[in-house]
């Protein structure tokens, strides 16, 4: 089995949740995905009714097994770090289009040596580049 979904139920269990069929469900509909938006999320889980996907995806915000990624107004969500490689986004303030940024050594190294430069150990970081995509940029 997924290595990820073991440390999914673990987080739960941890946190003395149990680990329900529709949190499971919710869960792997993020697995490997792009940040969804509610909408999108609800979508990918038709077994389960839209109430609970909410209540499950608030739950999961709190233990930190998910994310918010705010675009203006509006988020989509994610899998934090633990269950998902390290990486950044860069989204569209005008379609809302999120894409991921693939691993950049140099910018993680840089990152690392401007906190040391500051007298910081860093333990976490958030980058988000904002701007227009290829499509919105010809409109
Ligand atoms: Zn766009
Ligand atoms: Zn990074």
């Amino acid at each position: 089995m997924d290595q990820r979904i073991e440390l999914f139920k673990a987080r739960l269990k941890h946190e003395n949740q149990s680990v329900t069929a529709a949190r499971l469900a919710v869960f792997e509909a993020m697995l490997d995905q792009e940040p969804l938006t509610m909408h999108e999320l609800v979508q990918r889980c038709i077994a389960i009714d839209r109430a609970s996907v909410y209540r499950t995806a608030a739950l999961f915000e709190k233990l930190g097994i998910a994310e918010r990624l705010n675009i203006g107004w509006k988020y989509k969500l994610e899998l934090t770090d633990a269950f998902h490689h390290h990486h950044h986004h860069m989204t569209c303030i005008s379609c809302s289009e999120t894409v991921t940024i693939t691993e950049d050594d140099d910018l993680e190294r840089h990152l690392i040596a401007t906190a040391a430069n500051n007298r910081f150990q860093m333990a976490s970081h958030q980058i988000e580049i904002k701007g227009y995509c290829e499509n919105c940029q010809k409109s």
